[in-house]
C-alpha cells in the first residue's frame, strides 16, 4: 500500500512535472502548433512568439478559427501574390499567410500577428476594414507584419533606441519602402501611401489597451516618409536596417555620429539629406495633416 501510495504519487509527480514543462518549455512549439490549428487563444501563453504591434493587440477569440481564404478567390490571390511579392523584394522565401475568422465575434479579428515561428496570421475584420480604404492599406498591413519577420530572421532593429517603438519605427519604414519599390507595390506618389498607413494605424489603435499605442505617432509618419524615401534605392534588409538608422537616429536626432558602414552610399546620402529639414517636421509634428497628405 505504502509502496503503491509512492509510485502513483511519483506517476502523479511526473505527469504535473511534464505538464509544466509543456506550460514553460519555449521549444515545444508542436504542441502550440496543433493546438493553434483548432483554437487561436494562444498569444497568452507564448507572448515571446508573436510580435505585437500597433496594427494588433495579442489576442484571438476562443470561436475564431484559421482560414485559406479570404473574400472572393481573387482577393486570396492578391494577398498571396503580395506575401510572396513583398518577401522576394527583401531576397526572402515567404513565410505562410492564414486568414483568421471567427463567425461567433466577427469583430474579434481586427488583428494581424507576425509569429516568430515565422507565420503571419491575417484576421478577416481587419481586413475587411482596410480593404474598405483601398488594397494599398491591406498591402501596408501585410509589408509590416513581413518587416517583423525579417526582424525575427536577422535579429533587426540593429540600434536600440530609449524607445521600445525601434521595431515598430523600422517596420513601418519597411512598409513605406516596399510600397514604392517598382518591383513591389510600384506606388510612386506618397499621398496615396499616407492615407492608407494613418488607416492602417488607426484600425489598430481602436483595438488596443496598451497606452504606447494610442494617438497619433508623428515619429511613425517620419519612419513611413524616410522608407519610402529609401525606396528610391535598391537596398537588402541589411542595408535597409543600416540606412533607416543612420538617418531616423543619427541624423534626424543628431545626438551621434554614427559610423560609415559598407552601406553607406553618397548618392543616397545626398539624396536623403535633402529632405533632413522635411522630416525633422514630420518628426516633430511641426508639420499640419494637410501637407503631409500631399507630399509627393
Ligand atoms: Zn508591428
Amino acid at each position: 500500500m505504502k509502496n503503491l501510495n509512492r509510485k502513483v504519487a511519483y506517476v502523479l509527480g511526473l505527469t504535473f512535472f511534464s505538464v509544466l514543462q509543456s506550460c514553460t518549455n519555449d521549444a515545444d512549439v508542436a504542441d502550440v502548433e496543433s493546438a493553434e490549428e483548432s483554437v487561436l487563444a494562444i498569444s497568452d501563453a507564448f507572448p515571446e512568439e508573436l510580435h505585437n504591434c500597433g496594427y494588433v493587440d495579442g489576442n484571438w477569440s476562443s470561436t475564431a478559427f484559421l482560414s485559406n481564404s479570404i473574400g472572393t478567390a481573387s482577393e486570396t490571390n492578391f494577398m498571396q501574390t503580395q506575401n510572396s511579392k513583398i518577401a522576394s523584394v527583401w531576397g526572402r522565401p515567404a513565410v505562410p499567410l492564414s486568414f483568421v475568422k471567427d463567425n461567433v465575434n466577427p469583430n474579434s479579428t481586427y488583428n494581424a500577428i507576425s509569429y516568430g515561428s515565422g507565420k503571419i496570421y491575417y484576421g478577416e475584420a481587419i481586413y475587411n476594414a482596410a480593404k474598405a480604404q483601398g488594397q494599398i492599406a491591406n498591402v501596408m498591413i501585410l509589408a509590416h507584419e513581413f518587416a517583423h519577420q525579417l526582424q525575427f530572421t536577422y535579429g533587426y532593429p540593429s540600434k536600440n533606441e530609449t524607445t521600445a517603438r525601434a521595431g515598430e519605427l523600422e517596420a513601418d519604414g519597411m512598409a513605406g519602402y516596399y510600397l514604392r519599390r517598382p518591383n513591389g507595390y510600384n506606388k510612386t506618389s506618397f499621398s496615396e501611401i499616407a492615407a492608407a498607413y494613418e488607416f492602417a494605424e488607426s484600425i489598430g489603435d481602436n483595438n488596443t489597451s496598451s497606452p504606447g499605442h494610442h494617438g497619433r505617432s508623428y515619429q511613425r509618419r517620419s519612419a513611413v516618409r524616410l522608407g519610402f524615401l529609401l525606396g528610391a534605392y535598391d537596398l537588402d534588409a541589411a542595408s535597409f536596417d543600416y540606412n533607416f538608422f543612420y538617418y531616423y537616429n543619427g541624423v534626424l536626432n543628431g545626438t551621434y555620429k554614427q559610423e560609415k558602414s559598407e552601406f553607406f552610399n553618397p548618392e543616397l546620402d545626398k539624396y536623403i539629406r535633402s529632405y533632413t529639414k522635411e522630416l525633422e517636421r514630420i518628426k516633430n509634428g511641426e508639420m499640419t495633416d494637410e501637407e503631409y497628405f500631399e507630399l509627393d
